[in-house]
């Protein structure tokens, strides 16, 4: 039985096992993947310490860093998808979709947030048929193309910088009147003459044959419907978190988030640990990320010695 279970290999649940490897809890780090969310970003300019990184590359040296540590007090377990958690007295036990069981004192979850899906008539027909959502794995299929973005915050002008780069034109379909994406970001990117912002839309329906070929929105204040002709739509509406596999084990919040205490990362229920983006703090980036798991180490680190 391990002390410490962390679950998740992005910045926050590297940030966790080096920090425990280093206490020499004895602990396991299970993730599908090392890396997380940003992988998928070109270059990345706020990882403090690097002024410009790629996504992949911060990827890397996250697991690179926990790698470092692998040894009698740190196992690495990779390419295991966590289906179930449960806690009685003694033990906290987590399942895996192949089947295996793990257990241990305490527990870290830092499985992060997946992509938010897109609500529309044939949204999940088109999907990887012209619906993506990821522009940096499929992006440059669509050179010389005119794309939509769906989406108002950072990820959303981020995409659009990236799709400038080789398509004909993008538009970007934004549900709001404002923009949710840094203003310094948003001026710079509206001057690009092959971009073009659309507010104030709700995305209805999305048509083609085999492939996309339009979209049809709604003006929310005038009510008039509009379609536009694309081939492709990249989707950046926002993220889900991944709690499923624990949410009848400690609270979750009405969108779906693990609630913390924000003193110490502590869910409602004693011995579990949460941070990053599956928390319901109010902000989340990689460097936050960071800080959480390592307040959340530290605070079971006391509990560990307190109750073994
Ligand atoms: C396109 C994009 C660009 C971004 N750009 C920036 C930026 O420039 N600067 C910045 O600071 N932040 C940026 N962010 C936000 C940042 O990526 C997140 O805040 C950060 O990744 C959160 O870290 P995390 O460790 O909490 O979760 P994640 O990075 O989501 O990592 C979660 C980890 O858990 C694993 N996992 C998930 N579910 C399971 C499961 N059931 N079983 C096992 N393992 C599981 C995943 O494989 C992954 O390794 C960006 C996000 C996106 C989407």
């Amino acid at each position: 039985m391990y002390d410490l279970i962390i679950l998740g290999g992005g910045p926050a649940g590297t940030s966790a096992a080096v920090y425990a490897a280093r206490k020499q809890l004895k602990t396991a780090i299970i993730t599908n993947e090392f890396g997380g969310q940003s992988t998928v970003s070109e270059t990345i300019y706020n990882w403090i310490g690097t002024p410009e990184i790629g996504g992949m590359e911060l990827g890397e040296n996250l697991k690179k860093h926990t790698l470092y540590y692998k040894g009698p007090f740190l196992d690495v377990i990779e390419g295991e998808k966590i289906v179930e958690v449960t806690k009685n007295e003694s033990k906290i036990t987590v399942k895996s979709e192949s089947g295996k069981t793990f257990e241990s004192l305490a527990l870290i979850v830092a499985t992060g947030s997946g992509r938010r899906k897109l609500e529309a008539i044939n949204a999940d027909v088109y999907e990887n048929k012209g619906i993506t959502y990821c522009a940096s794995c499929d992006g440059p299929l669509y050179a010389d193309q005119d794309v939509l973005v769906i989406g108002g915050g950072n990820a959303a002008f981020e995409t659009s910088v990236q799709l400038l780069a080789y398509c004909k034109s993008v538009t970007l379909i934004h549900r709001s009147a404002e923009f949710k994406a840094d203003e310094i970001t948003v001026k710079k990117i509206l001057a690009n003459p092959k971009f073009k912002a659309i507010t104030n839309a709700e995305v209805i329906r999305v048509d083609g044959d085999k492939f996309v070929s339009s979209l049809t929105y709604k003006n929310k204040v005038s009510g008039v419907e509009n379609t536009i002709q694309t081939t492709g739509i990249f989707v950046e509406i926002g993220q889900t978190p991944n709690v499923e596999f624990v949410k009848n084990v400690v609270e979750i919040d009405k969108i779906g988030k693990i609630v913390v205490d924000p003193m110490t990362q502590m869910t409602s229920i004693p011995g579990i640990w949460a941070a990053g983006d599956c928390t319901n703090g109010r902000y989340h980036q990689n460097n936050i990320a960071v800080g959480d798991a390592v307040k959340a180490l530290e605070d079971a680190y006391i509990w560990i010695h307190k109750n073994k």
